[in-house]
C-alpha cells in the first residue's frame, strides 16, 4: 500500500475510534492494517500506529466497558505485540494484562489453572486467586498507563506550586473512603450540569457522554485512574479542596479542636455583637 493511503487510512481510524458509533468497525479495519502494513512501514507511520494503539488503551480505560469493545481492544495489542519492537513490548503488556485480567474475572466459573497463559504462545504470568470485587474495579482504572502517568505528574506539578502551604502536614485520604468512592457512568444530566467542553481536570480530556467517573462528596468528577493517584498524596479534592476523611487518628483530632475552636470563636463574635446592639 502506498504510504500517502496507508497515512490516510489511519488518520481516519483515528478519528473514527473516538466515535462510539464507528469504535468497532475503526478497530477492525486498524487490526488489517496493523498485521500486513506495519512490519513494511517506515519509522514515522510506525509510531502513528503506536500512538493509535495506545489511544485504544486508554479509550477502553475511560469510556467502553462492554466485552466486545474490550476482546477487540485486546485484540489490537495481541496483534500488536507480534510486530512492534522490544521496546514498545512492556506498554502493551500493560495493556494486555489489563484487559485480559477484565474480561477474564469472573466470580462464579474463576480457574485458576487456565488463567496462566496471557495468550498461547506468549508471556506467562503467575496463577492469581480471584479479586474482591473493588480491587477488580480499580484494577479496570490502574494508572499504570505511561500517558496518564504523565499528565497526572504535570498536573500535580501545576497544583501543588500554589497548593503546598495548604497542603503541608496533611495525610493522604482514607483508603477506604476512596476504594468506596461512587464510580458513575456519565449521563446527559451530568453534562449539562457541567457545561460543555467540559473536562476531567487532571489528564485534560474532554468529557463524553458514558465516560466512567469517579464523584467526590463536593460532586466534582474526575477519571478514577487521574484520581486515585491524587488521593494517594492529597485528601482533598483537586479543584475545590474539599476535605476527604484521612487515616490519620492525630490529624483528624486536630482537625476536630480546630473545628472546635473556630466554633467557639464564632459563638463569642456573636455573643460581643448582640451585647453591643442592645447597649
Ligand atoms: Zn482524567
Ligand atoms: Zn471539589
Amino acid at each position: 500500500m502506498e504510504i500517502e493511503v496507508l497515512k490516510d487510512k489511519l488518520v481516519d481510524v483515528k478519528a473514527n475510534i473516538e466515535k462510539k458509533e464507528s469504535f468497532l468497525e475503526a478497530l477492525a479495519s486498524f487490526k488489517e492494517l496493523l498485521l500486513h502494513e506495519y512490519e513494511k512501514s517506515p519509522l514515522l507511520i510506525q509510531e502513528l500506529m503506536f500512538t493509535i494503539i495506545l489511544r485504544v488503551g486508554i479509550i477502553l480505560q475511560s469510556r467502553y466497558t462492554s466485552d466486545v469493545c474490550l476482546e477487540a481492544g485486546l485484540e489490537i495489542f495481541r496483534n500488536a505485540w507480534n510486530v512492534v519492537s522490544e521496546k514498545e513490548k512492556p506498554d502493551l503488556y500493560i495493556w494486555i494484562k489489563k484487559l485480559d485480567g477484565i474480561l477474564n474475572y469472573n466470580p462464579k466459573t474463576f480457574d485458576s489453572a487456565s488463567s496462566n497463559y496471557l495468550f498461547d504462545g506468549h508471556l506467562t504470568v503467575d496463577p492469581e486467586p480471584p479479586c474482591p470485587g473493588w480491587m477488580v474495579v480499580r484494577d479496570v482504572f490502574d494508572h499504570t498507563c505511561n500517558y496518564r502517568v504523565r499528565r497526572f505528574h504535570q498536573f500535580v506539578d501545576v497544583v501543588q506550586a500554589d497548593s503546598q502551604a495548604i497542603d503541608y502536614g496533611r495525610p493522604p485520604a482514607s483508603r477506604v473512603v476512596v476504594t468506596t468512592l461512587p464510580v458513575i457512568s456519565l449521563t446527559e444530566e451530568h453534562l449539562s450540569r457541567l457545561g460543555c467542553g467540559s473536562e476531567c481536570a487532571v489528564c485534560r480530556e474532554e468529557l463524553i457522554i458514558e465516560d466512567m467517573m469517579q464523584e467526590l462528596p463536593c460532586r466534582h468528577l474526575f477519571h478514577p485512574a487521574c484520581l486515585q493517584p491524587w488521593l494517594e498524596l492529597h485528601n482533598s479534592c483537586p479543584m475545590c479542596r474539599y476535605e476527604l476523611p484521612t487515616d490519620d487518628i492525630r490529624y483528624e483530632c486536630q482537625k476536630e479542636k480546630d473545628k472546635e475552636t473556630r466554633e467557639e470563636c464564632k459563638r463569642r463574635d456573636n455573643a460581643l455583637i448582640s451585647e453591643y446592639m442592645y447597649v
